[in-house]
């Protein structure tokens, strides 16, 4: 498997910075996990310098030699099958510019577009890890701190859909209820909601409980009034099916939603697709309740 890694300057500075609490937790993880990481030049040079990883990097170059934009090919599928990545870890800092690059952008929408999972998080970065191992029945080594990931009832997720991927959402909360209900609470926007509170009441939740709560509709707000509980670290998990082919009245607000969970990235985590939803939901049942 490849994968793409990056880390703004932010998470690839000094000792304790998120790159590094990453690799050295996860590095025998993904040596089993026989992981490639197509690594642009910072972050690859960090982990070099720290000698970890070291078998397992193929630089791409820096930022400024267009590595970001050899990503991008890559996670569309590249010049060659050996060089095609299964997805990406950016371990982004909201506030750097090149967060808002054309490249940054274009990146996570090919990973949305082909439904590969785009990891922009330390907290992301670690549960992938532990999920894929599940997964794979490599549970020998289980990556140290992921605890945090199979406990649903300390947190809270967020659900939403864009209209031609609300058909996906309601299959995939049908289908994993039981996991979904574990958590703590359950958010939503509006309309993606409304039909998540229908088919849990159609699946014998009591129909005076609403199952999610639901804020504004998206383009009314209601993804900023879920990135202000992302933000306040009340909610940690958001699951959004996006549509990347189609222009959006309220793109600002969706990238608003994105770069909150950034900015929380130390226990927030978020699932860009309903493959990578199902690959999570496996690894949950596989693990069962804590
Ligand atoms: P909706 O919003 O659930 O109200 O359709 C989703 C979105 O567009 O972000």
């Amino acid at each position: 498997m490849n994968f793409g890694l990056v880390a703004h300057r932010l998470h690839r500075l000094g000792p304790d910075c998120a790159l590094l609490r990453w690799a050295r937790l996860c590095e025998p993880g993904l040596r089993q996990l026989a992981l490639q990481l197509h690594a642009t030049g910072g972050a690859h040079d960090t982990l070099v310098i720290n000698d970890l990883l070291r078998n397992q990097l193929v630089s791409v170059g820096h930022g400024r030699d267009g590595g970001l934009m050899r990503l991008v090919s890559r996670a569309a599928g590249g010049l060659s099958p050996q060089t095609a990545l299964n997805g990406v870890f950016f371990f982004i800092d909201p506030v750097n510019p090149t967060s808002m690059y054309p490249e940054t952008q274009a990146l996570k929408r090919q990973c949305v577009i082909h439904g590969k999972p785009f990891v922009a998080t330390l907290a992301g970065a670690i549960e992938w890890v532990a999920v894929e191992l599940v997964c794979a029945g490599l549970t020998e080594n289980p990556v140290p701190q992921s605890q945090q990931s199979w406990a649903l009832e300390s947190q809270v997720v967020a659900l939403v859909a864009h209209d031609a991927l609300k058909h996906d959402m309601m299959a995939f909360a049908s289908e994993h209820f039981d996991t979904l209900s574990r958590f703590a609470g359950r958010v939503a926007t509006g309309t993606t909601g409304k039909q998540l509170n229908a088919m849990a009441w159609s699946m014998g939740w009591p129909a005076s409980q609403n199952w999610v709560t639901c804020y504004q509709s998206g383009p009314l707000g209601g993804d900023a009034q879920i990135a202000e509980l992302v933000l306040d670290r009340r909610c940690q998990k958001v699951i959004f099916f996006e549509d990347p082919h189609v222009a959006r009245q309220h793109e600002a607000d969706i990238q608003l939603l994105d770069r909150s969970v950034y900015s929380a990235g130390d226990v927030t985590t978020c699932i860009n697709t309903p493959a990578m939803a199902r690959r999570w939901a496996l690894a949950m049942s596989l693990v069962g309740m804590p």
